[in-house]
């Protein structure tokens, strides 16, 4: 018997298929620059860095305490030193310890010679310059060795690496000034559609406000992008194939939303039939089915779905692993998926993956708990807007009911 649904899902291909299409169509940018330190968070490293330095170079105390040579140390008695000098942080004591001897030393201060152990400020008593140790008092603690961070010539961090801020702090205390990564990406982002008008205008009957192009520079917002808004193209083939021409010489990207399905004014097939090498066209997730993927000139072409909650759906699923892949990042990162108990009914059919918009809460008890986060259509916004997380049914799955477990993926959580 065959039913509606599964003539819908005809020719259908699976995300793993597309995502692999992907792979194999985006090469990784080549080109690199220099950055200062501070100006490198997000970039993606285009040679390892290595430190030119041990780190820390020199032997230091990892407390606030006394430095005294364990020598000194009788078994199982209290013994009492001579106090001879302070070592702080930046102003060692520069001399060598004598025998009786012992020295105030303060975090992070260098550990004079002939001494290789500290005991904690709250350990000691004092009595004017004897200082008196108990006899539990150990051998070699609270010495922080040269090295024992980071060895000179050690790698600090692998190429393919987008910087973060620990990685950032760690570069810094190598020294390092500044870091070579990889171009930025240069993106062109537009919208397609009659009814579309900016908004700051006031809306006639049958216009909408353009959300896509508003909610595309949002998520383009990354330190590997320089996003370009081309604005909002008519539904007029030949505007848009000398639009999509055009921006073919100056980006290496170009996304645009709507116009992708098979309605009479969707346009972004047939232009791009001409223009460019068409990879693929209907994958199946939902939201966002009608998907087109190409190449126009040199410059990737994603063709977007219309419906706004689509936009972002394919963004995430499809556009941001392309986007990461071809600024130099590896491994490609995934979303992280925990298991959750579903506290609402989902409805589905049979033949999509679908990326359902959910809650995701953590109950005390520390188990997680996710609900539909409301009305499921792909022009929802208002239920993609207040979700945090993604609930993801599988292909086969017939629907959810309440109590049951469920896949979930935290927005914006990549390993
Ligand atoms: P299309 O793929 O062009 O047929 O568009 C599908 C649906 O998404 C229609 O309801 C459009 O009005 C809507 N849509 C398309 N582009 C946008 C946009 N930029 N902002 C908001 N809604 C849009
Ligand atoms: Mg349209």
């Amino acid at each position: 018997m065959i039913d509606s649904c599964s003539i819908e899902n005809r020719g259908l291909i699976s995300i793993e298929q597309a995502l692999k299409k992907i792979e194999a169509t985006v090469l990784p940018i080549q080109a690199s620059e220099r950055v200062i330190l501070k100006k490198s968070l997000g970039r993606i490293l285009a040679t390892p860095v290595y430190s030119s330095i041990n780190i820390p170079s020199d032997e230091n105390s990892a407390m606030d305490g006394y430095a005294f040579s364990s020598q000194a140390i009788l078994p199982d008695q209290s013994f009492s030193l001579t106090l001879a000098g302070t070592s702080w942080a930046g102003k060692p004591f520069d001399k060598a310890l004598k025998k009786g001897q012992c020295i105030r030393i303060f975090t992070g201060a260098v550990i004079p010679e002939n001494a290789d152990s500290v005991i904690m400020q709250e350990h000691i008593q004092c009595k004017g310059n004897t200082i008196l140790f108990p006899e539990t008092t150990r051998a070699k603690e609270n010495i922080r060795p040269i090295g024992s961070d980071i060895n000179k010539n050690e790698i600090l961090l692998a190429a393919k690496t987008r910087v973060t801020a620990n990685n950032i702090g760690l570069l810094a205390s190598a020294g390092i000034y500044d870091v070579a990564v990889k171009r930025k990406l240069n993106i062109a982002f537009l919208s397609t559609g009659d009814e579309l008008i900016a908004i700051g205008q006031a809306l006639q009957t049958g216009q909408i406000y353009d959300s896509n192009r508003y909610t595309l520079s949002a998520l383009l917002s990354d330190s590997t992008l320089n996003a370009s808004d081309l604005g909002v193209i008519a539904d007029n083939k030949k505007i848009l194939k000398e639009t999509l021409l055009s921006a073919s010489k100056t980006y290496d990207i170009i996304i645009s939303t709507g116009g992708a399905s098979v309605g009479e004014a969707d346009y972004i097939h047939e232009v791009l039939e001409v223009l460019g090498d068409v990879s693929f066209w209907k994958i199946a997730i939902k939201p966002g089915k009608p998907l087109a993927f190409g190449k126009i000139n040199n410059s990737y072409f994603f063709g977007l779905p219309g419906n706004p909650v689509s936009v972002i759906s394919t963004f995430h699923k499809i556009v941001y692993p392309a986007l990461q892949r071809l600024s130099g990042e590896a491994p490609v990162k995934k979303a992280l998926q925990i298991t959750a108990i579903c506290t609402s009914h989902l409805k589905k059919m049979k033949g999509r993956q679908e990326y359902q918009r959910g809650i995701l809460t953590q109950q005390e008890s520390g188990e997680f708990v996710v609900s539909s986060a409301g009305k499921q259509g792909s022009n929802i916004m208002s239920a993609m807007s207040v979700a945090n997380c993604y609930i993801v049914l599988p292909t086969d799955c017939k629907g959810v009911a309440a109590g049951e477990k469920v896949t979930v993926e935290p927005f914006a959580v990549l390993i």
